[in-house]
């Protein structure tokens, strides 16, 4: 059951061999064994997660299931979840019980998913290996002593060591696909727009976006069908027809041509990552593709351009945090002021103090033009390169991550580093482009390797197609950490 694909257990469900209580009751089992070693949930709440499975129930005994009725999904702890606690990561939000769904959220409720918990992450959602989360670390179920990446380290821990069927998490400059790369699972962030951010916790607003984490493309195309949809209280949703994002996976990859981008293979890359994703390439080839060489000259300023931006969309929208109407408060205090500041340097951790601070600067007068305006500057000519480029090439593949998973406290003294960790990330977001990580085989110490897969914008259905096309021809996405119970 635990290695089931969801259309497998919609199935089963669906024909009653198992219930969505007993289902739910499997998965609440494994995390209350397993939680205490990996740290991957901030909050589980059995009784409501049993009340959804048996509403679920109800609706598959009047043969009314649809795909993801009655399955088990964890939520990253950025969405709003009525009646749930949600805190983001923080201590800001650590008292925090949501009076209302997010779109996500009410998506899945809507077809009859059952919320399994809250999943940990970074604070804020700011962070490569959730080590800045309040709730402490997650750990890499491949290796304990590793990060599970961040910042949806939880919901990729999750998905990896089978304690939940799939999961949803976000990405704005690599939170889905580098936890997804370090965990060996797959994850998908759609083009900006596709899935309505409303009731998803703000860090970079024109960055953010929702997606989908399992462990093969073809879940992902099924999560991705009931996230995905116009909602008219996210002003930046987008009005599209929806559409079935399953419906290409099977088509042959014959003539696919794959853009390589030469700044993705240079120095920087480890050379184990390298190795893998030359041999996946390879694959690819066998499948029938053929691959170009293709640049993006302007992706080398990807991460000074996106830590001037995110800070400073973060510091506007984490201005809301101020002890008032909800979230932590200080004790003691002696006027309004002080109450603000001391609630505010109290309740948040240092990687969101320092964000905060940079994206003050950044806007400030004065800074403005030289900071804020020239990096909106260079983020158009990012985006203008992968335009370029697919005019020579369908898709564009390369290493999700420049190394495998990291000791824990590696990194945590040196910011820059950390920020490394999403060279190849972040050009997708400040583009507004889809990017997926799909398991390609293992680098050193045994850790999983990624394959980042990027496509023009709303090629979401093909991406999919191209990864479950490796899927069927490759094994990397059905392995298990040996050191989880199975
Ligand atoms: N690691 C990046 C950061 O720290 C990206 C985070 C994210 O995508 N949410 O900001």
């Amino acid at each position: 059951m635990l290695n089931s694909s969801l259309r497998q257990l919609g199935s089963v469900l669906r024909a009653k061999k198992i219930s969505s209580v007993e289902l739910t009751q499997m998965y609440l089992d494994r995390i209350a064994t397993l939680n205490s070693e990996l740290n991957a949930y901030i909050t589980v709440n059995p009784e409501a997660s049993l009340a959804q499975a048996r509403e679920a129930d109800a609706v598959l005994a009047q043969g009314k299931g649809q795909a993801l009725t009655g399955i088990p999904i964890a939520q990253k702890d950025i969405f709003c979840a009525k009646g749930w606690r949600t805190t983001c990561g923080s201590k800001m939000l650590h008292n925090f019980v949501s009076p209302y769904d997010a779109h996500v959220i009410s998506q899945f409720n809507n077809t009859g998913a059952v919320n399994l918990g809250k999943t940990n992450m970074d604070e804020f959602a700011m962070g490569s290996s959730n080590e800045t989360s309040h709730y402490g670390a997650v750990k890499n179920p491949w290796d304990t002593a590793r990060v599970p990446g961040g910042s949806s380290g939880g919901s990729a821990a999750a998905v990896a060591a089978r304690l939940c069927a799939a999961a949803t998490g976000t990405d704005t400059g690599g939170s889905i696909r580098q936890p997804a790369a370090l965990c060996g699972i797959s994850g998908l962030k759609p083009t900006y727009g596709v899935v309505s951010r409303y009731g998803m916790i703000a860090f970079a607003s024109s960055l953010d976006q929702a997606g989908p984490m399992a462990r093969s493309a073809e879940d992902l195309a099924l999560l991705l069908n009931t996230m995905a949809g116009f909602d008219e209280r996210d002003s930046t949703s987008l009005q599209c027809e929806p559409e079935d994002y399953a419906r290409d996976l099977d088509k042959p990859l014959n003539g696919l041509r794959i853009g390589l981008p030469r700044e993705f293979f240079a120095e920087g890359l480890s050379s184990d990552v390298g190795l893998a994703v030359g041999t996946a390439i390879a694959e690819y080839k066998k499948l029938g593709a053929s691959v170009v060489d293709i640049s993006l000259p302007n992706s080398r300023l990807s991460i000074p351009v996106y830590y001037v931006l995110a800070p400073a969309e973060a510091s506007s929208n984490l201005s809301r945090f101020d002890g008032v109407r909800y979230g932590y408060r200080a004790p003691e205090y002696t006027d309004l002021a002080d109450m603000y500041e001391k609630s505010r340097a109290q309740g948040f951790g240092a990687e969101v103090k320092r964000r905060i601070m940079i994206g003050t600067y950044v806007l400030s007068h004065g800074y403005y033009d030289a900071y804020y305006l020239q990096a909106q500057k260079i983020r158009r000519l990012i985006a203008q390169d992968f335009v370029e480029a697919f005019k020579q090439c369908d898709i564009i593949m390369g290493p999700t991550s420049p190394t495998t998973a990291f000791n824990l406290g590696e990194k945590g003294d040196d910011p820059v580093q950390m920020y490394l960790s999403d060279i190849y990330t972040i050009a997708v977001n400040l583009a507004g482009l889809p990017g997926m990580s799909i398991p390609a085989g293992f680098g050193a110490n045994n850790m999983p390797v990624g394959l980042q897969i990027i496509g023009t914008y709303f090629a979401e259905a093909q991406m999919l197609n191209v990864a479950h096309q490796y899927q069927l021809a490759t094994d990397w996405h059905s392995r298990a950490p040996q050191n989880i119970k199975l």
